[in-house]
């Protein structure tokens, strides 16, 4: 390193409005505590194309010209995918690194299988990696906390009374305390809350939680994303609409 990363925020000067913690979920891509939510990328048309281009392929003779051209078309849809996923990772990562302070994310490395289906999960957590580390590295460069927390049952736990409740399909009920709200949401305050925990940081019982929490939230299309190189859009503030 050649560069000298800025100081960062003494934590307790930190406002919790700059503070966020995310989820990520394999439907959604991220789900934040701000109640944004960003889908995943949609890159159907580019791996229809690439599918297409794949059969030609195969039906070209092995090592002809037109087969080696064809090779090389191949090879630039691959291309295509990974900077199109690369170029919204570094979108999303940049907005969450800017906007906050303090960032908690879940560590996925030490996820098991069992809360995404097998087919889904490899790309999903490789993906996800690569926005974590994007986001650490940015967050160092402008002197925020990163701060990588235990993902086990995060969904399950309740943020307000912290209960181990059933997982529901969507929605968080609890059953002790009757908190109810999106699921997502209710796993992105665990986040954060085990984030301040790990980093030594007492918040308060007034915790955002009861206010914020059973909003629900409009989810932001990843093209929005891309296209805005932001998430946060008109949802903040007005994220009211139910279900
Ligand atoms: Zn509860």
């Amino acid at each position: 390193m050649d560069t000298e990363s800025p100081a960062k925020p003494p934590l307790g000067d930190i406002d919790p409005e700059e503070m966020v913690g995310i989820d990520v979920g394999i439907l959604k891509y991220a789900h934040d505590t701000d109640g944004t939510a960003v889908k995943s990328l949609d890159l159907s048309d580019e791996r229809d194309r690439l599918e297409r281009e794949q059969r030609k392929l195969s039906r070209k003779e092995y090592e002809s010209n037109n087969w080696e051209k064809q090779r090389q078309t191949v090879a630039e849809c691959h291309l295509d995918i990974k900077r199109k996923r690369r170029d919204f990772l570094h979108k999303l990562s940049n907005y969450y690194a800017r906007e906050y302070e303090l960032v908690a994310v879940e560590n996925l490395n030490v996820k098991g299988m069992m809360e995404s289906p097998r087919n889904s999960h490899n790309t999903a957590s490789a993906a996800w990696n690569t926005f974590t580390n994007m986001l650490e590295y940015k967050c160092e460069r402008k002197g925020a906390h990163f701060v990588e927390v235990d993902p086990n049952g995060t969904t399950k736990e309740c943020a307000q009374c912290s209960v181990e409740t059933p997982l529901w399909v969507r929605e968080h009920a609890c059953p002790a305390c009757d908190f109810k709200g999106d699921r997502n949401a209710n796993a992105a305050w665990n986040i954060l809350s085990r984030g301040l925990t790990e980093l030594g940081v007492g918040h308060s019982e007034g915790t955002p939680v009861e206010t914020a929490l059973p909003a629900g939230t409009t989810p932001v299309p990843a093209k929005c994303v891309v296209e805005a190189g932001s998430p946060v859009l008109s949802e903040r503030g007005s994220a009211s609409r139910a279900g």
